[in-house]
């Protein structure tokens, strides 16, 4: 089970420690947002993105999320593909600004730009594979699914849709 939680950047590291060892215990994923003080925020093109330029990044697969290949919807996300590390410590600064760029920059749907979080592309890919290992070991009605025949898992490697797009 995802849990999403959204910490202050004044959240200590130790609160922080507490809340991931209860995640883990507790068999959640915990996907953990940081809201900043807008005023500190370091982020350049992201925040100063143009409707102009937003378009360019919706353009890139057709209006798809870069990742799972849904049709974007309002509100859709941009993502960048190589994290660019937000520091809490340092009021949201990021650890590499020269990754803020467009072609960094990939147009996501909420769910996958909120699980991809800041990592990089195989974590995230590690992480996916984890889902069904999850939902083995921990979901009964997953499991009941499978047994009557209404799920059927595939033994395939996860390609994201940016890297079919283009072969
Ligand atoms: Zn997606």
């Amino acid at each position: 089970m995802l849990l999403l939680l959204c910490l202050k950047p004044a959240a200590t590291n130790a609160k922080l420690c507490i809340i991931k060892q209860w995640a883990i215990i507790s068999g959640f994923h915990l996907t953990i947002l940081h809201s900043y003080n807008q005023t500190n925020y370091s982020l350049n093109y992201l925040h100063s993105m143009t409707k102009k330029n937003r378009q360019a990044i919706f353009d890139k697969y057709d209006g798809r999320c870069a990742y799972c290949g849904c049709e974007l919807s309002k509100g859709w996300h941009v993502d960048h593909l190589k994290p660019i590390r937000r520091s809490i410590r340092q009021n949201g600064k990021c650890r590499y600004p020269t990754r803020d760029c467009f072609e960094n920059c990939m147009p996501a749907c909420a769910s996958c730009n909120i699980n991809k979080h800041q990592m990089n592309l195989e974590d995230f890919r590690n992480l996916i594979y984890g889902f069904i290992k999850h939902l083995n070991e921990r979901n009964t009605q997953y499991k009941i699914a499978r047994r009557y025949g209404l799920v059927h898992q595939a033994d395939i490697e996860i390609k994201f849709y940016f890297e079919n797009y283009l072969s």
